[in-house]
């Protein structure tokens, strides 16, 4: 069997069979793979302890028939702190679950890989609350194409003033003060929080000090435009999957 090496971040595991897990990996070079690691459950097991959700990892990976196999791994970074923070494994599992939901199979997406380390470590090193979620979110739907429209009106187009604004998460992005019947409403500051997030380097936003309320309401706008989008693409895919089911049902009957 060939043989590849590549660095990943496993983001989800399932326990099959008798003592086998199937690991979902975000990878620098693959992007979203889904492979098996064979009797790492048993207590003697010399990948089992490379294999924990968040770690990065050298992985040798053999191309299988349906599925890769892992026949070697080794932990290259430890994120101590997220294993053992309960809080600090909730944001993780976050990350990781709209890295599973919005990334397909095997499309290349590097620089949303080092931006998911990059995260990682700053999660895992980091103490009380933090912008870090912030910034992962929307700098993941910006590299996936889903960036909200954070400068133009979404229904008339025009640009935004100074003044009432909202937000919708159906059309993606902001309202100005005639149309935001249609949305929830906002304010500016938000808005310009989720700009700077989007456009500057992590170095300029941990200088910021802002209120409380401020990365509240900021925090109320993305996850709810992140939940809708998740909502969407899973039902989008269920939609697929099914319609896949039904053609090959239908390819039987022929
Ligand atoms: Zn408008």
């Amino acid at each position: 069997m060939p043989t590849y090496k590549t660095l990943g971040i496993v983001i989800r595991r399932r326990n099959i069979n008798e003592a086998d897990r199937m690991l979902t990996i975000l990878t620098e070079e693959q992007g979203k793979v889904t492979v098996v690691a064979k009797g790492v459950r048993k207590t003697l097991s010399r990948l089992g302890g490379h294999l924990e959700l968040f770690n990065l990892v050298n992985f040798v990976l053999a191309k299988g028939r349906s599925m890769d196999i892992v026949t070697g791994a080794v932990v290259e970074r430890q994120r101590g702190e997220i294993a053992i923070d309960l809080d600090k494994v909730a944001r993780a599992s976050r990350f990781a679950e709209l890295i599973d939901i919005l990334v397909h199979d095997k499309e290349e997406h590097r620089k949303l890989f080092w931006l998911f380390e990059d995260c990682l470590n700053y999660l895992d090193r980091s103490k009380g609350a933090n912008l870090v979620d912030l910034y992962f979110f929307i700098n993941t739907l910006s590299y996936l194409g889903y960036l909200p429209e954070l400068y133009e009106c979404v229904k008339c187009r025009e640009r935004l003033k100074e003044g009432n604004i909202g937000w919708s998460h159906g059309q993606g992005g902001v309202l100005c003060g005639d149309c935001l019947d249609e949305g929830i409403r906002t304010d500016v500051e938000s808005i310009k929080l989720l700009r700077l997030l989007a456009e500057e380097e992590p170095s300029v936003v941990e200088q910021l000090n802002l209120s409380r309320e401020l990365v509240q309401n900021v925090q109320e706008v993305l996850s709810g435009f992140v939940n809708f989008l998740s909502q969407r693409e899973l039902k989008c895919d269920k939609f697929w999957k099914s319609l896949q089911v039904d053609l090959r049902n239908f390819a039987d009957l022929g």
